[in-house]
């Protein structure tokens, strides 16, 4: 009888500390247990506590969005409106999944830099993006000593979280909005985009040792073989597939994930579509097209619902 009472109780601080040491992946959409046309934003949590928003688009309902807490780190994966943010919806579930309100504009500063100031995050990108985003937090009284560098081959590690940067192969040309002024209208009457360099994609290790990859918007790439699977060695992807004619689909992003990352698990991003009604996925969308055709388990990032992935990349709460 001890001996049972024993047992259990070592069985239930094994389990305590299995989930102690999980990734806490949790989705700020636009609708509440929906995937939706505009969701991008996901918080990663490590075990240690550190929170990381990624790509806060235009689904986070500004800095005072009370799904947010505290934020440590901020990533941009490149400056195009729906992942630095142009714009965000008035209030979460505003609009419709398959076309969501947007209407609060972010110009000329950005949701992720309006939040990085409200929250006193860092904001890690790569490329020639921290120039641009430590310009904007002086010019909004935050400190550009939080814009931090991670450029190709490199990486920094914030809050024991190891953060680099991939390529990405994309666009990223500068709205020139953010620019203002005489310069920023000449240079939209040319139809000319500022220069912040390359798009990135990013490989995060947390402290419980999980890799993941994140896409950032993206054609297919030698590196998704040769450097994400083969240096990085990621368990566990947020694959991006919007699909023509801006980034991998459905079918290339299956590829990407069947034959060239291999990771453990996927989280589908991106899809410009209702991806999910009443929280299931919409027969004969894009979501359902990635699903059936990648190999290992597909996540549906339902905004709000948190799933925690172990390091081996496998889903052991929430999804
Ligand atoms: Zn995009």
């Amino acid at each position: 009888m001890i001996r049972t009472t024993c047992m259990a109780a070592l069985g239930a601080a094994l389990a305590f500390s299995v989930s102690a040491q999980t990734v806490k992946v949790t989705p700020l959409g636009g609708f509440d247990g929906e995937f939706c046309a505009q969701d991008r934003a996901l918080i990663f949590e490590d075990p240690n506590g550190t929170r990381i928003l990624y790509d806060p688009g235009r689904s986070v309902a500004g800095a005072a969005d009370p799904r947010l807490g505290k934020i440590d780190i901020i990533l941009v994966s490149h400056l195009h409106g729906d992942h630095v943010g142009n714009a965000h919806t008035k209030a979460v579930n505003a609009g419709t999944c398959a076309s969501p309100d947007m209407s609060v504009s972010d110009m000329p500063n950005s949701n992720a830099v309006n939040i990085a100031v409200a929250k006193k995050s860092k904001i890690v990108t790569g490329s020639e993006m921290p120039p641009f985003f430590a310009a904007k937090l002086k010019a909004n009284g935050g400190d550009p000593a939080n814009s931090i560098l991670a450029r190709f081959g490199g990486s920094v590690t914030v809050g024991g979280v190891r953060i680099a940067t991939v390529t990405a192969m994309h666009s990223n040309g500068l709205d020139p909005d953010y620019i203002g002024g005489d310069l920023g209208k000449a240079m939209k009457d040319a139809g000319i985009a500022g220069d912040v360099g390359l798009p990135t994609g990013y490989v995060l290790r947390f402290s419980n040792g999980l890799v993941v990859y994140l896409s950032g918007d993206t054609g297919i790439t030698a590196e998704q073989d040769l450097v994400v699977r083969g240096y990085y060695n990621a368990k566990l992807a947020v694959m991006n597939v919007g699909g023509a004619p801006f980034t991998t689909g459905p079918v290339e992003g299956a590829h990407v994930i069947n034959e060239m990352v291999k990771p453990n698990a996927v989280v589908v991003s991106h899809v410009n579509e209702a991806g999910t009604q009443g929280g299931k996925v919409i027969a004969g969308s894009k979501t359902e097209a990635f699903m059936k055709a990648v190999k290992v388990p597909v996540y549906v990032p339902l905004s709000g619902k948190t799933m925690e992935f172990d390091a081996s990349g496998k889903c052991v709460a929430g999804c």
